[in-house]
């Protein structure tokens, strides 16, 4: 295989989640339970952007069924519990 071919393939199936999680642990500003969240590193989409994720790889939102009903129940409340540590005044949007 060409080193171009190996180079577009790898790309395709890089995930910045899962390289983040793997090896950029450093900048996580939470690590529990299978969920992690990070400061976004694209600094142009808001004053604050904060991404909540699983540590489990999710190709997309596609994939999801009724069973990770909890996970996300799980990501919704390490989101509220991170605003209301951040911005005790504030709400969760
Ligand atoms: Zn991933």
């Amino acid at each position: 295989m060409g080193n171009l071919i190996k180079s577009i393939m790898s790309k395709k199936d890089f995930c910045e989640f899962c390289e983040i999680i793997n090896n950029n642990k450093e900048i996580l500003i939470f690590d529990e339970n299978g969920i992690i969240a990070f400061h976004d590193i694209d600094k142009s989409s808001a004053v604050e952007h904060i991404l909540i994720c699983p540590q489990q790889h999710i190709q997309d939102i596609s994939v999801l069924n009724v069973n990770d009903i909890p996970l996300l129940q799980k990501m919704h409340s390490v989101a509220q519990k991170i605003l209301e540590k951040l911005r005790p005044e504030s709400t969760y949007r």
